[in-house]
């Protein structure tokens, strides 16, 4: 697979799956695609995550030991189904509190009220994998449960006692006060804050109603993170579909990459619980992905940032991003 197919399939973002290449039912519950069915597929170095409905232009069929996508009848690319440990290959990726009392309307948490996972109930996750041979990575993310402070300090907890393992761990979770510096103190490697975009009237407009969710806020925080964590080890989402153009999308990444920190271009997933919400939204195209990416590429070059020195959650995984 080379990055126009990447960006191709990204686009299309789900793929219809013969019943005997399906993993045992398993839903996402992390971040904007929970609750969808998803399959991880790899061709060469590159993955991508696919989420699995039967009415998408793209079919995966087994082909002696491999797997192939096949759209109108033509096969695109030739793979293998990779397994995953927790949410994604490599890494046990847990998402902590399932519920959030913000209200972005591109994220399905809030709508499903799920549960907060306790210490313990996180750590038995993590000794599975543990005694299965495939820990190496943990990555943590988080809504809202009670208040973004609270929701640190929560998270903080639960690193605490995930930092005897000895592998890199990753949080991404809305910032609070001096979160960087309690999520390295207790253990971190990375985070994420995402900005989720980079234009104020659109954060306005999604994110409206969620008192004291701002963007200068998050902007902030990712400052200081930079200070905390270093170059290269702090990240922030930027959705791309919601309205935004193409050179807010330049603007902001620069913005970001200027001050240390790398954005990740997310496709919109628009969930079934947030149709009505997101009419206006609209999945970028191969051409679009691939121009950004470019753009995000040299952007990142020219601040000497890269997403290979990443070893944890989006970038270092790779799944549902044309990542540089
Ligand atoms: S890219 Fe991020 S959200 Fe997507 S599967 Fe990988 S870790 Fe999960």
């Amino acid at each position: 697979m080379d990055e126009r197919i990447k960006a191709e399939l990204l686009s299309i973002g789900t793929i219809d799956v013969e019943e005997s290449l399906l993993p045992p039912p398993r839903t996402s519950t992390a971040g904007p695609g929970m609750g969808l069915q998803c399959i991880f597929f790899k061709s060469g170095s590159l993955r991508v995550r696919l989420e699995v409905t039967k009415d998408s232009p793209l079919t995966m069929v087994r082909k002696n030991n491999h797997v192939v996508i096949v759209r109108e009848n033509q096969e695109i690319v030739e793979g293998i189904v990779e397994e995953v440990v927790a949410h994604c290959p490599d890494q046990v990726y847990i998402t902590i509190s399932e519920r959030c009392i913000y209200n972005c309307q591109f994220c399905s948490v809030p709508k499903s009220k799920g549960k907060i996972k306790t210490r313990d109930e996180i750590l038995t996750i993590v000794e599975k994998a543990k005694k299965n041979g495939k820990l190496k990575v943990i990555s943590l993310t988080s809504g809202i449960a009670v208040s973004p402070d609270d929701e640190i300090d929560r998270v903080v907890d639960i690193v605490k006692a995930l930092a005897p393992y000895g592998v890199p761990i990753g949080v991404a979770v809305h910032p609070g006060k001096d979160s960087s510096r309690k999520l390295k103190d207790a253990g971190v490697t990375e985070v994420k804050y995402s900005v989720e975009t980079m234009d104020p009237d659109i954060f306005d407009r999604v994110c409206r109603g969620s008192k004291g969710h701002t963007l200068e806020f998050i902007l902030e925080s990712l400052r200081e993170a930079v200070e905390v964590f270093g170059k290269n080890r702090v990240s922030s989402n930027i959705i791309i579909g919601l309205g935004e153009t193409d050179d807010c999308v330049r603007k902001g990444v620069d913005y970001l990459a200027k001050m240390g920190v790398i954005a990740v271009l997310r496709p919109i997933s628009i969930s079934p619980l947030r149709k009505e919400e997101l009419k206006t939204a609209v999945r970028p195209g191969p051409e679009r992905l691939l121009k950004l990416t470019t753009m995000t590429r040299e952007i990142l070059e020219k601040y000497g940032l890269s997403p290979r020195e990443s070893q944890t959650m989006c970038l270092a995984c790779t799944g549902c991003d044309l990542t540089p």
